[in-house]
């Protein structure tokens, strides 16, 4: 099946901002099926790691998603090997419903041929991600009145339709009722069961309840790395955390 090759394998990445090294040396392995959150202290290099991954920092290293080596290759090469991520704060166009966001979505995933196609109702795929994100109630208003948690999952929808089989997720929960972290959590289980999920995350109790693996990023390498329970009895994290 299409997903079985999709895995991240970074090694030795490097990122050097005028000779401040923010990533050194890092080496990643994220499989499908595999929630992994990247946490750390602040100016870790969390953010650098994903904006290499996307072709937005200045890296050196091997960045590989399935068969394709994503360093160096321009942005919308990288969305076409599968990749997709969100920023801290969500990007959707207020004034168009969340159906219309979810339809230009679609189409700057497709090839422009497809684009030509004249379409009778819901595409299937924007259909299918409504009722992941669980906005199928709320597809015909505009995405400005939606609650906050709401635009995060239209973001996160809006990678589902583009077909993202890589996703690279900034600080999700941020500033989230307790109500909408839970449903994000289960949201982002769901989405890990089919494909790559990287998630940037402070927040330790939405950890706990949800991650699957940690990574732990100390001044642009990795620190530790296992389950919660392992990266928070390892030691070597309790003294950077006590540290800061
Ligand atoms: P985190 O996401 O873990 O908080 P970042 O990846 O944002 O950390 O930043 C890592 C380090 O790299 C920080 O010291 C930050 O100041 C520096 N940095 C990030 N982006 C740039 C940039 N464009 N130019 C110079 N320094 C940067």
């Amino acid at each position: 099946e299409r997903f079985r090759h999709d895995y991240l394998e970074i090694r030795d990445l490097r990122v050097v901002f005028d000779g401040f090294v923010a990533v050194d040396g890092v080496d990643l392995t994220v499989t499908r099926g595999d929630l992994r959150f990247l946490i750390g202290p602040n100016g870790a290099g969390k953010t650098t790691i994903v904006d290499a991954i996307t072709g937005l920092a200045p890296a050196t290293g091997s960045v590989q998603f399935g068969r394709v080596d994503l360093l160096g290759k321009p942005s919308h090469r990288i969305v076409r090997a599968g990749v997709g991520r969100t920023f801290q704060t969500a990007s959707v166009f207020d004034e168009l419903t969340v159906l219309q966001n979810l339809d230009i979505a679609a189409g700057a995933g497709r090839q422009p041929l497809t684009m030509l196609r004249r379409r009778r109702g819901i595409p299937p795929e924007v259909e299918a991600a409504l009722e992941t994100v669980g906005l199928t109630k709320v597809r015909d208003l505009p995405a400005g009145v939606l609650a906050h948690g709401q635009k995060q999952w239209l973001e996160i929808g809006m990678l589902l339709v583009q077909d993202a089989r890589l996703l690279l997720l900034d600080e999700p929960v941020a500033g989230m009722s307790q109500a909408e972290r839970e449903e994000t959590g289960l949201l982002l289980q769901r989405i890990g069961e089919q494909r790559t999920v990287v998630v940037v995350e402070h927040d330790m109790e939405f950890l706990r309840a949800f991650a699957a693996s940690v990574t732990v990023l100390h001044q642009g390498k990795v620190l530790s790395e296992g389950t919660v329970a392992q990266v928070q009895a390892d030691p070597r994290v309790v003294e950077v955390y006590l540290g800061s």
